[in-house]
């Protein structure tokens, strides 16, 4: 059965700087043409993220930078004139289109640790919920070397996976993976398919870039794992075109790596499968029903908690009888937690001096035992 990005619900679509931005600066024309694309996929009520590269590609030409690699620094700066020129874009492009575009730059930390992961998700679930299009890049002008992503195509896939997003476009200028480099290797086969990354699909991808992007196959693949394991399916797909995500609509050649779960439950298999629990909250029999019904864990339904947690933490849930019910991330430290448990809502800001989420727990950050048991 042929696939399509219509297929899915929530799209995060990365494109990667070459497609952008060229000798003359900013390709707007296909831009143009791109958010044709996400206009139509959003008219048919579908949910679109971005992930766009380009802040250094198109900062450099606007610098008058000298082709060639760039020092860290100059790099920055680029990253510093490319953003706002590309944001500018994004902007008035969308808009034309009836789009709003809200931009997010994320840096290493903000995807890896729990605690900021949070915030960076909250926010784009935030902006899909008011229908705004995310619009995302690396927050390039403040991170250096051993913090950074540098290739947008691993950012692309921790994006996706945090924002629960169901399909991955990953624009580029190769249509897909190979057998080989197929600029140098004429036996080379196209795959249109990938079940599972193996060592085998890695070393095909080997680790050739372009002329201007940080990418190239092996970065692709990498981010493949990330999707797949997070319950995202991901595409390879020729940006080389106007009207691109039309055009992989349309049968384009491309090659899918399709997830074996969905987001919702990859995410709560790693919530019940991989994290160490540093503490425990114990509910009152009418908490527990509310969370056995899918609602959120409030304060209110609290009566004691223990341990040494902080916001993003995995904690217990533990019922009246003592025993576990299950497992997620909890949204306060203890030292908050525990003045704000039995008491509603509303109040958590008169109490803390600060506004804060309503939920002790999410409920898309809480795994009871039982669904453990059937995720399995
Ligand atoms: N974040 C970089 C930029 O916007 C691009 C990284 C990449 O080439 O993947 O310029």
């Amino acid at each position: 059965m042929m696939r399509k990005p219509s297929d899915y619900s929530r799209i995060c679509v990365k494109i990667g700087s070459a497609l952008l931005v060229g000798d003359t600066g900013l390709k707007r024309a296909w831009l143009e043409a791109l958010a044709d694309d996400l206009q139509a996929l959003s008219k048919a009520g579908k949910e679109v993220l971005v992930v766009s590269s380009g802040s250094i590609a198109l900062g450099r030409r606007v610098l008058g930078l000298a082709d060639g690699p760039l020092k860290l620094e100059q790099a920055q700066a680029a990253a510093s004139v490319g953003q706002i020129a590309l944001a500018q874009a994004y902007q008035e492009i969308l808009g034309a289109r009836g789009l709003t575009a809200g931009q997010i730059l994320l840096t290493l930390q903000d995807t890896e640790e729990r605690r900021r992961y949070l915030n960076a998700r909250e926010t784009m679930g935030t902006l899909l919920k008011l229908g705004a299009v995310p619009i995302i890049n690396e927050n390039d002008s403040v991170a250096t070397n051993e913090i950074r992503y540098g290739d947008n195509d691993r950012l692309g896939a921790r994006v996706a996976t945090m924002a629960g997003a169901d399909l991955l476009v990953l624009l580029s200028d190769v249509d897909g993976l190979y057998t080989a480099a197929p600029q140098k290797d004429p036996n080379a086969v196209f795959l249109p398919e990938v079940l599972q990354v193996t060592p085998k699909i890695e070393a095909m991808a080997g680790s050739a870039g372009t002329a201007m992007s940080s990418g190239g196959m092996k970065t692709k693949v990498d981010a493949a794992k990330i999707a797949q394991a997070g319950g995202t399916t991901m595409v390879i797909g020729s940006g080389q075109v106007m009207h691109p995500l039309q055009a992989l609509e349309d049968g384009a050649r491309c090659t899918w790596f399709p997830a074996a779960d969905c987001p919702a439950n990859a995410r709560k298999k790693w919530i019940s499968g991989h994290l160490k629990p540093t503490g425990a909250l114990h509910l009152d029999a009418g908490a527990l029903k509310a969370v056995q019904a899918g609602k959120s864990l409030l304060p209110a339904g609290i009566t004691r908690c223990e341990g040494s947690f902080r916001r993003g933490d995995a904690v217990r849930l533990v019922d009246c009888q003592g025993r576990e019910a299950g497992r997620g991330l909890v949204a306060y430290d203890i030292g908050e937690a525990s003045l704000i448990i039995g008491r509603n809502s509303t109040e958590i800001e008169v109490i803390l001096g600060h506004s804060g989420r309503a939920e002790m727990m999410h409920r898309d950050d809480l795994v009871l035992d039982a669904h453990a048991a059937s995720l399995a």
